[in-house]
């Protein structure tokens, strides 16, 4: 008998990524940024990787968490919302978590909450007893009542569950929000949080034994990377001595201050990685503490 595919020895790495939808071209121009690139197949399902050896395979976010348990896929990238609904549908039918979240991902933002009628006065959890909850995500909904002694019911609905309220299939709904648009469009408020999500790298319980271990640090380290900088700049000025104290009160979100080589006892000439924003506002408060010849720059790459 062949041994199953989760052991089985690979020397590629295989990600699985949404063919189309909201998570699809983030997740694409991530792995883009890690400086992946692939040749597309006809049928535009797998993409062979062409600067490393990781392919993609594109597939419907709902299959990402499976094909990864099953060992088809090692890595996913998928909404925590979806991964959490699997591994807990999996543990409520006794089956071990059989994946884990790797990396947050930073894009993909969204919250699971409950939402109910607007006319409802909300009074917390203990008014849903004996309620109807249509949800696309039964288990975690499930477990959530589960851990507050609440006995309601579950309706698993596919799609359209904000309107399952007025159709009268049931008397609430949880379901995915970002803006809160669909909810008010449907008469409905949001009055509890289950779960904050965003898209992860999704991927085994336990590491590689063969060379996907060397590729899949490669990968992570260049995620890291990337994530690090996207909202990260270059900050160099100059600055006298006596200023530096306050100008890093003003930098909480950037790293110390590094003396670059000048002559002289003028201002010192320093630079910083800053990892928030550096909007004019700061910039011109940066120059009323002292710092002169602010200069902002984009920063491409960084193994720092
Ligand atoms: P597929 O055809 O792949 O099954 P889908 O319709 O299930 O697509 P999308 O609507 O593209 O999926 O959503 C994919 C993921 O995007 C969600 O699982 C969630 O993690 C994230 N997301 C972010 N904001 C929202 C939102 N407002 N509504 C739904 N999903 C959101
Ligand atoms: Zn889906």
């Amino acid at each position: 008998m062949s041994p199953p595919v989760a052991t089985a020895t690979r020397d590629r790495l295989r990600i699985a990524i949404q063919k189309s939808g909201r998570l699809a071209e983030p997740a694409r121009a991530l792995l883009a940024a890690c400086g992946l690139s692939w040749r597309e197949s006809r049928d535009k399902l797998f993409c062979y990787g062409e600067s490393l050896p990781v392919d993609l395979l594109l597939v419907r976010d709902d299959d990402i968490p499976g094909l990864i348990a099953d060992g088809v896929c090692d890595f996913g990238v998928v909404g925590r919302n979806e991964l959490d609904e699997q591994d807990a549908a999996r543990r409520s039918a006794g089956l071990p978590s059989a994946y884990r979240e790797w990396l947050p991902l930073g894009f993909g933002r969204c919250r699971l909450m409950l939402a109910v009628p607007e006319a409802w006065q909300w009074e917390g959890a203990a008014q849903l007893q004996g309620r109807r909850i249509a949800t696309s995500y039964p288990a975690i909904v499930a477990g959530w009542l589960r851990d507050r002694g609440i006995d309601a019911g579950v309706v698993e609905l596919s799609g359209s569950v904000e309107i399952a309220p007025r159709l009268g299939t049931a008397d609430l709904i949880c379901d995915l929000v970002s803006s809160g648009a669909t909810l008010a469009a449907n008469q409905l408020k949001p009055v509890e949080t289950l779960l904050e999500s965003e898209a992860v790298l999704a991927g085994p319980v336990r590491g590689f034994d063969d060379a996907r271990a060397g590729l899949a640090a490669l990968l992570l380290r260049r995620m890291q990377g990337v994530l690090k900088l996207k909202d990260s700049k270059l900050l160099m000025f100059r600055a006298h001595r006596d200023t530096v104290a306050e100008l890093s009160r003003l930098l909480p979100d950037a790293e110390p201050f590094v003396q670059l080589p000048g002559e002289g006892d003028g201002p010192l000439p320093l630079q910083t990685m800053c990892h928030g924003a550096l909007t004019w506002q700061r910039l011109e408060e940066l120059e009323r503490a002292g710092a002169q010849g602010l200069m902002v720059l984009s920063v491409e790459r960084s193994l720092a």
